[in-house]
């Protein structure tokens, strides 16, 4: 099969052939229709995040994106058949730990990560483990751009506002970042009953935000991440700040943006990991935290009944993941996408739909 490949950080994505991926007797094997390029994908190519142990062996088939159809399961599954259009989350969760017997399959303790411990889906075909439990079942009416875009960035932006921020209609909810995680969560707090401010440092990603329903919009290039959170404030009642806000890149501009515009009592979520600028840490305020009472807490996937609800929305057209995908690209031309990202020229989601050129 096709597949581009990680050779090392910030190396060539080679476009070759390699074997097809052979699978156990409880996983699906999938032909991938469309796999998005995350900044995730970015950060392990530009060899980030080894201070989380995400560093993969190489060669390795990068992304975690996908959505596809069903092309062979194992005899022990049963909740897929051959020819189901899936989805899948980013990571594989056992079903079987403490965490996935809670509900919490995103915190999996033996969480398999598809491009990180084995190959991703910018190829032809990927695996999907433990496929009774990982592999989506897609309403016919969600398209192949949105299956690619709920496998990462969409749901965990969802799950972001919807249950770790515990968005109420009516809250204020401010987005610091406007790239595709970011755009998907304003579009999530908007569907919610939110009242979003967007803050981005380029203003046609801001344009993008309102179209998605922010009310207010705050461009923060020239201003300090205090300066930025009392922007956020004067968007808010009697200036007391959001109930809610998103750090949506993951870095300390951001995260101190978004702390600073939260109310007391204030929740601030982060979505974002960060890069080597940060090395995964970043200063906290702590005395403003303990005297506002505020809560800090981080993000990742979503836990897998939460996609019941995610997926009815999107069926039912009231979110349009799909809609945030701007641009679309043959497995080939994954390299430069990287490229785009980094120097964040790109607005929305990069999504490949041509596995085999
Ligand atoms: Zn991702
Ligand atoms: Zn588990």
């Amino acid at each position: 099969m096709k597949a581009a490949v990680f050779t090392g950080p910030r190396g060539k994505i080679e476009f070759s052939d390699v074997p097809m991926p052979m699978i156990g007797e409880s996983d699906a094997l999938i032909r991938i229709t469309a796999c998005g390029v995350c900044r995730s994908d970015w950060h392990i190519w530009n060899g980030d995040w080894e201070w989380v142990f995400a560093d993969p062996s190489r060669p390795m088939i990068l992304g975690h994106e996908a959505g596809g159809v069903v092309t062979a399961i194992g005899k022990g599954v049963t909740s897929v058949a051959v020819g189901d259009r899936v989805t899948t989350p980013f990571g594989h969760a056992c079903g079987r730990c403490g965490q996935c017997l809670r509900g919490h399959q995103n915190r999996c303790e033996r969480m398999f990560f598809p491009s990180i411990q084995e190959s991703g889906g910018w190829a032809e075909y990927m695996v999907v483990r433990d496929a009774d439990l990982n592999a989506i079942r897609l309403p016919d009416n969600v398209d192949d751009l949105a299956a690619a875009a709920l496998g990462c960035r969409y749901m965990t932006a969802f799950q972001a506002v919807r249950d770790r921020g515990a968005l109420k209609g009516g809250e204020t909810i401010a987005v610091v970042g406007c790239g595709a995680v970011g755009l998907a969560a304003i579009e999530v707090a908007s569907a919610l009953g939110g009242r979003v401010i967007a803050i981005d440092i380029d203003d046609s990603r801001l344009e993008r935000a309102k179209e998605l329903g922010a009310f207010a919009i705050v461009n923060s290039r020239a201003t300090s991440p205090f300066d930025t959170g009392a922007a956020i404030k004067a968007h808010t009642r009697d200036h007391q700040g959001a109930e809610i806000c998103v750090d949506a890149v993951g870095g300390a501009v951001t995260f101190q943006s978004a702390f600073y515009g939260l109310q007391k009592g204030g929740r601030l979520v982060a979505i974002g990991m960060t890069g080597k600028e940060d090395n995964g840490v970043i200063p906290l305020p702590i005395d403003i935290c303990v005297m506002n009472e505020l809560s800090v807490c981080g993000c990742s996937g979503i836990p897998v009944h939460g996609y019941d609800e995610l997926l009815a929305l999107v069926a039912g057209g009231k979110l349009h993941p799909a809609a945030l995908v701007s641009r679309t690209i043959k497995l080939s031309e994954v390299e430069q996408a990287l490229h785009d990202i980094e120097t964040f020229n790109a607005t929305g989601y990069i999504v490949i739909n041509d596995m085999t050129c």
